[in-house]
C-alpha cells in the first residue's frame, strides 16, 4: 500500500477489490438468524453510520468510548469512527463499574456507546449511573445518515486513535495509546506468520472489543476473507456455527484449547470440526503437555503466539515449524519486530540467557495515557520495556519463562513460578496451576501453589505434590512450602488469564 495507511483506506481499498465477498458472518443459534456483511456494504454502511456520529457531534480527535458485543454492528460502529477518525476506546463487554468508570473516566470519553440491556443487565442504566457524557445505544440500530456532509477522512495513519486498556493482571489498568499504523503492523504480521490466504474462513469468538479485533479486521482486508462472529461463545452449541460455515481457522487463548479439547474428548472417533486445520491463539502461557495433546487429538496444527495490550503481536508459532519448536516457544517475531533480551539496567544479553524481554518495532504502542507511565515504559533506545522474562534461542525462537513480577524471591534465589507451574500441569491429577510467592518473615518468600482441579479430580495433599515434584527433578529450593486447592481460580474476563495478585492477597 506504500505510506502510512489508515484503517479506513484498508476497508475503502478492499471494498474496490472484492465488493461481493463477504467480510462477516454472524453465527446466531438458530441457523436461520445467521447474517452476512460483505465488504462493499462494510465500506457503504460504516459510511452512513459515520454520518450519523457525525450529526451527533463526533469529530475527528473525539474520544468515543463503546462497550459491545463481537457483532456485525460493532465492527461497523469501529469502522465508522476510523472513517472520521475519530478516538476510539473499545471497553469488554463484561466490565462492570469498576473498570467501565475507570475506562470513561481516564479517557474522558465525550461518547459512550452501549448494548442497552445485554445478557440480562442494563448497561444504558450503568453508563447513567456513572456519569458518562453522550450515551447511545449501537446493539441492533447504529446512528445513520447521508454520508455527502462528510468531511474527508483522515489522511495518515500515524495519530494516536485508539485507547486500549491492559488487563490488569499485575496492578490497575493502563490506557495503552495505539495509531491505526501500529494495528495495521499487528495485523498484517499476524496474517503472514499464520499463512492464511483468501480462501480461508476464520472466526472472531474472543470479545472484539479486545486489541485482537482490530488485527482481525485488518487480516481479513489484507487478504479478503471472512470470519465468523460469535456473539455468545458457548460450547457445544458454537460448534454448529464452525461446521455451518467451514470454519478453517479458529483462536482464542490457552483456555480456548481446553475447551476445545474436553469436547472433543466426549466423541473421540468423530472429527470435532472436519474443516478446522489450524487452532491460532496466544496471550497466555500454554503448557506443553495441553499443546501436544491438542495436536493428538484434535487434529488440527495448533500455534500460539505472544502479545500484549501494547504489542499486540510479537512472536506467533509458524504453521509449518517443527512440533518442539511450537510447543516449547513462542515462536519467532516477524521481520520489522525487534526483540532484545537484557539484564535489569538493559545491557543486553546473548542467546539463551534470560532476562528482560524489550521491544521495538511498528506494532509497539506510542505510549501510555498516563504520561509518567510512559516515561518509565521506554527504555533510552525506544525499547518497551514488557515486565515479561524469557530468552531466543539461537534459532530465533523466543521462549518466555515468566513475568518480572511472577518471580519469586526465596532466600534470594530467583525462582520461575512457570517451571513449577509446568510440571504441576503434567500431573494428571491437576487441572490448572498457578504458583506464587508469598511474604515470609523468614525467607523473603515462600512458595505457594494454587491447584484447580479437573472436574470429579480428587484432592491432593502438600505432601503428594512435594514428592512428585522432587521426583520430576524440581530443586528443593524450590518446592512448594504451601498448598491451597479451589474449584476455580479468580482469572480475569478477557482471556480467562489467572489474577496471581488476587491470590498473593488471599493468601498472604
Ligand atoms: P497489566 O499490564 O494490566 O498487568 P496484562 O499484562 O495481563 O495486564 P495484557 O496486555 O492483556 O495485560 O497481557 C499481556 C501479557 O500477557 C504479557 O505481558 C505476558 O505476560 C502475557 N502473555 C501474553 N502472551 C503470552 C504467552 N504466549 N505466554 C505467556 N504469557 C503471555
Ligand atoms: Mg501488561
Amino acid at each position: 500500500l506504500g505510506g502510512s495507511p489508515t484503517l479506513w483506506e484498508l476497508i475503502r481499498r478492499r471494498a474496490e477489490l472484492t465488493p461481493q465477498r463477504p467480510v462477516l458472518i454472524q453465527a446466531e443459534a438458530d441457523p436461520a438468524d445467521d447474517r452476512t456483511l460483505t465488504f462493499g456494504a462494510l465500506r457503504e454502511r460504516a459510511e452512513r453510520v459515520a454520518a450519523g456520529l457525525y450529526e451527533r457531534g463526533v469529530r475527528p480527535g473525539t474520544v468515543v468510548a463503546w462497550q459491545l458485543p463481537t457483532r456485525i454492528e460493532t465492527v461497523l460502529l469501529t469502522a465508522a469512527l476510523a472513517r472520521l477518525g475519530a478516538t476510539q476506546s473499545p471497553v469488554i463487554p463484561f466490565y462492570r463499574e469498576k473498570e467501565v468508570g475507570f475506562a470513561l473516566r481516564e479517557s474522558r470519553a465525550e461518547f459512550f456507546a452501549t448494548p442497552g440491556v445485554w445478557r440480562g443487565f442494563d448497561h444504558t442504566e450503568m453508563a447513567r449511573r456513572l456519569g458518562a457524557h453522550g450515551v447511545f445505544e449501537a446493539y441492533a440500530d447504529l446512528p445513520e445518515a447521508d454520508p455527502a456532509a462528510l468531511p474527508a477522512p483522515p489522511a495518515n495513519g500515524t495519530d494516536v486513535r485508539w485507547i486500549y486498556w491492559t488487563s490488569g493482571t499485575t496492578s490497575d489498568p493502563k490506557g495503552v495509546l495505539h495509531t491505526d499504523r501500529s494495528l495495521i503492523a499487528g495485523g498484517s504480521c499476524l496474517a503472514h506468520a499464520l499463512r492464511l490466504t483468501s480462501a480461508d474462513v476464520g472466526s472472531i469468538a474472543f470479545p472484539f472489543a479486545h486489541i485482537g479485533g482490530p488485527d482481525y479486521l485488518v487480516m481479513l482486508l489484507l487478504y479478503g476473507f471472512p470470519a465468523v462472529l460469535f456473539e455468545k461463545f458457548a460450547l457445544p452449541d458454537a460448534l454448529d456455527g464452525y461446521r455451518r460455515h467451514g470454519v478453517t481457522t479458529a483462536g482464542g487463548s490457552t483456555a480456548f484449547y481446553s475447551m476445545f479439547l474436553a469436547e472433543q474428548r466426549k466423541d473421540p472417533a468423530r472429527r470435532l470440526i472436519p474443516t478446522l486445520r489450524l487452532l491460532a491463539g496466544g496471550g497466555a502461557p500454554k503448557p506443553p503437555e495441553l499443546y501436544h495433546a491438542v495436536v493428538r487429538e484434535l487434529g488440527c496444527r495448533l500455534t500460539h503466539g505472544y502479545g500484549m495490550t501494547e504489542v499486540p503481536m510479537i512472536t506467533m508459532g509458524a504453521p509449518d515449524d517443527t512440533e518442539e519448536n511450537l510447543a516449547g516457544t513462542e515462536g519467532r517475531p516477524p521481520a520489522g519486530m525487534e526483540i532484545r533480551i537484557t539484564d535489569a539496567d538493559g545491557k543486553p544479553l546473548p542467546a539463551g540467557v534470560d532476562g528482560e524481554v524489550r521491544l521495538r518495532g511498528e506494532a509497539v504502542c506510542r505510549g501510555y495515557l498516563e504520561p509518567s507511565q510512559s516515561a518509565e515504559a521506554f527504555d533510552p533506545d525506544g525499547f518497551l520495556i514488557t515486565g515479561d522474562l524469557g530468552h531466543v534461542r539461537e534459532s530465533g525462537h523466543l521462549v518466555l519463562t515468566g513475568r518480572a513480577k511472577d518471580v519469586i524471591i526465596r532466600k534470594g534465589e530467583n525462582i520461575s513460578a512457570k517451571e513449577i507451574e509446568d510440571l504441576l500441569h503434567a500431573h494428571p491429577a491437576v487441572g490448572e496451576a498457578a504458583v506464587v510467592g508469598l511474604p515470609d518473615p523468614e525467607r523473603g518468600e515462600r512458595v505457594c501453589a494454587v491447584l484447580e482441579l479437573p472436574p470429579g479430580g480428587a484432592a491432593l495433599s502438600l505432601a503428594e505434590v512435594v514428592s512428585y515434584l522432587r521426583e520430576a527433578g524440581l530443586s528443593p529450593h524450590k518446592l512448594p512450602e504451601q498448598l491451597e486447592v479451589v474449584e476455580a481460580l479468580p482469572r480475569n474476563e478477557t482471556l480467562r488469564k489467572v489474577l496471581k495478585y488476587k491470590l498473593r492477597e488471599r493468601y498472604a
